[in-house]
């Protein structure tokens, strides 16, 4: 193994392709932000019981995935798999669901640690942008979620995805189907692993993704033919409401999802460029998880969109995001006097919002040129002792290869007036 190289499933993120990152998380938060969401942070890691409890025992994320370890101290703690238990770990703590101003809409962005099988598109360190309104239940609310998530993958230019939606029930009909689906699973030809999964978690067989295990669920029982009024009800409210508003989406009734949490309206952002790691983001809404991390009934629903996934979707559409040029004016110095005059006027120009860099280390014109030409500034700056005696730098118009010569008090407006 290099030195040099990351741990396994993991990558770094440098430039420029980088770029797209802040980009794609800009993109994600904006229409939150516009929408009465509010920014949280939570730390890296909690504890292992907040995760085991608020993301279920059943499930593979705290099975198999979870990166857990003890302190010197002798505390159980685990990486963050996800951000949803934390989040409202956090709001319990601060109280905010007592402020009297529910929902409490909150919206974050961060790192998160799976100790995965790595592949295209599945690390074990990878970024999500998430959003989480806690205390309401309002159908009006699920599908403001999956709307702005719609409305920020569209702002980003992707056209390629698709929107699953279904409803997994309450804490009323579930159990009844939960039941019948075990029985029903219980008849079929199922590896060990898979007959335990009937007994702890059988919505996750649906889930399953082998052919040999699909071709026999084809007439296992329907969660649809089992949901109370009250639950139909509901899940044809956020449907009118995402139609109404222009937002497609597909009624994928085998859509369960992996944490134990989630209750009625459950979806899927899947993109069609990515292969077997389809899936972009996700959500819904976990009416019960705050009671299960011990805290007040507080109906919730919310979404975490995965940022990796998403910019290998860009890729695969060969979308060109409209990234902010990094570099408008590149400074080259040649000798000691001129490094001093014109690292002046870069500093000028930064400080009047224009993007300004500079050869650095004293180089040759040849080479700082180089430089100049790839950081991609529109004009470059040069300046030599005679430029200097006479009072003036050399402008240089990148595009047209004009050049001339400005008076130095004037070369910071005159770039500022160029540049519009
Ligand atoms: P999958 O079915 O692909 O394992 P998941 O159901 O585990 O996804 P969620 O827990 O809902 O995923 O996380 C939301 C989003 O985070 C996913 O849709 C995906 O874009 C991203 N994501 C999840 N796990 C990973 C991973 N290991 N590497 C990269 N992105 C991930
Ligand atoms: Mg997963």
């Amino acid at each position: 193994m290099s030195t040099f190289q990351a741990p396994k499933g993991t990558y770094d993120l440098t430039p420029p392709r980088s770029a797209m990152f802040l980009a794609v998380r800009e993109a994600i938060s904006a229409p939150l932000r516009d929408s009465g969401y509010g920014y949280i942070e939570t730390p890296g890691f909690e504890n292992v019981e907040l995760f085991a409890r608020g993301v279920g025992e059943s499930t593979d994320i705290v099975t198999k995935e979870m990166y857990t370890f003890t302190t010197k101290g002798g505390d159980q703690l685990a990486l963050r798999p996800e951000g949803t238990a934390s989040v409202l770990r956090a709001a319990l703590e601060a109280n905010l669901h007592k402020a009297g101003n529910l929902p409490v809409k909150l919206w974050y962005s961060g790192s998160y640690y799976r100790y995965e099988r790595p592949q295209a598109g599945r690390y074990r360190h990878f970024s999500q942008v998430g959003a989480e309104a806690i205390g309401t239940e309002d159908p009006a609310l699920d599908a403001e979620l999956i709307i702005l998530a719609d409305q920020a993958y569209r702002s980003l230019g992707l056209r390629q995805f698709r929107i699953l939606l279904n409803s997994l029930g309450d804490k009323e009909c579930r159990p009844v189907y939960r039941e019948a689906l075990q029985t029903f699973l219980r008849d079929l030809d199922l590896d060990e692993e898979t007959r335990r999964r009937i007994e702890i978690n059988p919505l996750r067989v649906l889930d399953d993704k082998r052919a040999d295990v699909q071709k026999q669920l084809t007439d296992a029982p329907k969660l649809r033919d089992y949901l109370c009024d009250a639950c139909k009800a509901y899940h044809e409210e956020v449907r009118a409401l995402l139609t109404a508003a222009g937002v497609a989406f597909e009624d994928d009734e085998k859509l369960v999802r992996g944490l134990d949490y989630y209750t009625r309206t459950t979806f899927e952002f899947v993109h069609d460029g990515l292969g077997s790691q389809s899936a972009v983001g996700g959500g819904g809404r976990y009416d019960g998880l705050s009671e299960m991390i011990g805290g007040p009934e507080l109906p919730s629903v919310g979404w975490a969109l995965g940022v990796d996934r998403t910019v290998l979707a860009l890729e695969a559409e060969g979308v060109e995001l409209d990234l902010p040029a990094t570099t408008s004016v590149y400074a080259v110095p040649l000798g000691e006097e001129a490094r001093r005059v014109l690292f002046g006027v870069v500093t000028e120009l930064r400080r009047a919002g224009i993007a300004a860099d500079f050869a650095f280390g004293g180089r040759g014109l040849k080479g700082a040129m180089k430089s100049a030409n790839r950081s991609g500034a529109r004009y470059t700056l040069v300046a030599g002792e005679r430029d200097l005696a006479e009072g003036v730098v050399q402008l240089k118009d990148m595009e047209s290869g004009e050049q001339s010569a400005v008076p130095l008090a004037e070369a910071a407006a005159e770039l500022a007036k160029r540049l519009g």
